[in-house]
């Protein structure tokens, strides 16, 4: 048998269904990433997460050519396009079977449809995967029949629903039989506009890489994850959602080496690995969200009364923000985070986000599309529910008048001013007093921008703009 394997959103050899399917049940594996810079463009990809991206497809393909699998990379002016690219390359190679990892997103699960029909219609048998998600999307439905649109219910069946069996992923790959065919990899243009100034020697490269991290987080830091994860300037949390956003490590292997360093408990033993396992369910929380909410992928909100909030748009403020000029040192900390890192630490994300749709009052769609255009970790359905939870207009979100002080977040989160310190140059010398609000006379000794705003009156207006929109 010769089938055809079509990666997307799983960069990786471990854990990936698709693949340990099509190497189980064929003599001959051919692979297949179709690269399209127009549908990353449409989908605000960061230039950061594409340049990661393809670094991570080079390191794939070493992988694949290890087990005699050729990766093809054909370029595609848009999803659409994929169906008709993905039966030409069957026919050419007289493929018989074709696996891939479900995907998530509107557009994907309609290309996926189209698809299906497709190589029905030319009987081309093909199988489906879950490899992002441990129970597939929709699996959990409320009393009522409905989908879980509050987390504690979902976790609550997630966890009575789990059993170590879904985690029974190991697989020892034996290379295939040898192809005619080899890979176009180093003569394939991947054409980006790199136009982003991460240090991309945060992110190294490849699923080794991943797993190193994971088991360097788990032997330590992950004891302490229930502690440190909300304090910035601690490296507590794992960094490794740039690696789970493009499926280059995978949840289930994430929760399974968690789990043996806490005797296989899910919901009691070490605080720090629950805990840790909490935000991964999180992660799947929001992917059934998505899936089961489509209005949520067509840029509305949740809550649908929040359609009538009169958001407002300054230019300047917006600028401010997107550069870390606020006059806010937390928040402008966090930005240029972002903007050297790709990556910004998740209190911090709530921390911005509140600020720019409750103090800014500017609309969360304009927020959660610089966060996908700047993040290396980019992830629409995580992305879009904090956004929508840090702009109350979404599922299980903060409640409107519950609006973060930066100030107080500082003070709380980054006592000594560490944080600030490290990322906004001219605060760097700034007294632990001084640091979380300057004086007028300091910041003009610094060359720091004065607040662009009152935060009281500007929380005021958010509140005000809320019992509007409800009444
Ligand atoms: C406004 C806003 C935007 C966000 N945008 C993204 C995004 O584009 N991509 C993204 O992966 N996460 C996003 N998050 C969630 C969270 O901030 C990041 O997943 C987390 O900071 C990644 O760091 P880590 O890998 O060290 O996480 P850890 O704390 O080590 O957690 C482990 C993994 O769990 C998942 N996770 C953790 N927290 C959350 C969460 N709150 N929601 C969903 N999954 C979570 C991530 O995959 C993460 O890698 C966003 C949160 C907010 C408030």
């Amino acid at each position: 048998m010769k089938s055809l394997v079509w990666f997307r959103n799983d960069l990786r050899i471990d854990d990936n269904p698709a693949l340990q399917a099509a190497c189980a049940e064929s003599e001959e594996v051919h692979a297949i990433y179709i690269y399209s810079n127009n549908q990353m463009e449409l989908h605000d990809e960061a230039s950061c997460k594409i340049e990661f991206m393809i670094a991570n497809i080079k390191s794939l393909e070493k992988s694949l050519d290890e087990l005699n699998i050729p990766l093809t990379i054909i370029d595609s002016d848009g999803m659409n396009h994929d169906p008709s690219i993905i039966l030409k390359l069957i026919n050419e190679r007289t493929i018989t079977n074709v696996y891939w990892n479900n995907q998530f997103g509107i557009d994907e699960e309609s290309r996926d449809e189209e698809l299906q029909e497709l190589l029905t219609i030319n009987d081309i048998n093909f199988s489906t995967y879950d490899s992002q998600v441990l129970f597939p999307a929709g699996t959990f439905k409320t009393g009522e029949g409905k989908p879980y649109s509050v987390f504690t219910p979902f976790k609550k069946r997630w966890v009575e629903n789990f059993n170590l069996d879904l985690l029974d992923i190991e697989f020892k790959y034996m290379p295939k039989i040898k192809t005619t065919v080899s890979s176009n990899i180093d003569s394939f243009d991947f054409f980006f506009n790199k136009d982003h100034s991460v240090d991309m020697n945060l992110w190294p490269v490849g699923e080794e890489e991943a797993l190193k991290n994971l088991k360097k987080y788990l032997d330590k830091k992950i004891f302490n994850y229930a502690k440190d994860r909300n304090d910035p300037i601690i490296e507590g949390t794992s960094r490794l959602s740039p690696y789970l956003a493009l499926g280059i490590i995978s949840p289930k292997r994430c929760i399974l080496e968690a789990l043996k360093k806490n005797n296989f408990e899910l919901d009691s033993g070490e605080k720090g690995v629950t805990k840790w396992i909490d935000e991964i369910v999180w992660r799947e929380f929001y992917k059934n969200i998505m899936s089961s909410f489509p209005r949520v992928s067509k840029g509305k909100p949740f809550q649908e009364y929040t359609n009538k909030i009169k958001w407002r748009f300054n230019e300047e403020e917006y600028e401010a923000w997107k550069n870390g000029k606020t006059g806010f040192p937390l928040i402008d900390a966090a930005m240029r985070q972002l903007k050297s890192e790709g990556w910004m630490h998740n209190r911090l994300r709530m921390v911005v986000a509140m600020f720019f749709t409750k103090n800014m009052l500017h609309d969360w769609r304009l927020g959660e599309a610089f966060f996908m255009q700047n993040l290396i970790d980019g992830d629409f359905s995580s992305n879009n529910g904090g956004w929508q939870w840090s702009s109350s207009t979404g599922t299980d979100a903060a409640p409107y008048f519950r609006i973060f002080n930066p100030l107080t977040q500082s003070k709380n989160f980054d006592s000594d001013g560490l944080f600030i310190k490290k990322y906004v140059d001219e605060l760097k010398d700034v007294e632990k007093k001084d640091i979380h609000d300057p004086s007028n006379e300091i910041r003009s000794m610094c060359d720091y921008p004065t607040q662009i705003l009152d935060l009281k009156k500007s929380r005021l207006r958010a509140i005000d703009a809320f019992n509007e929109a409800k009444n």
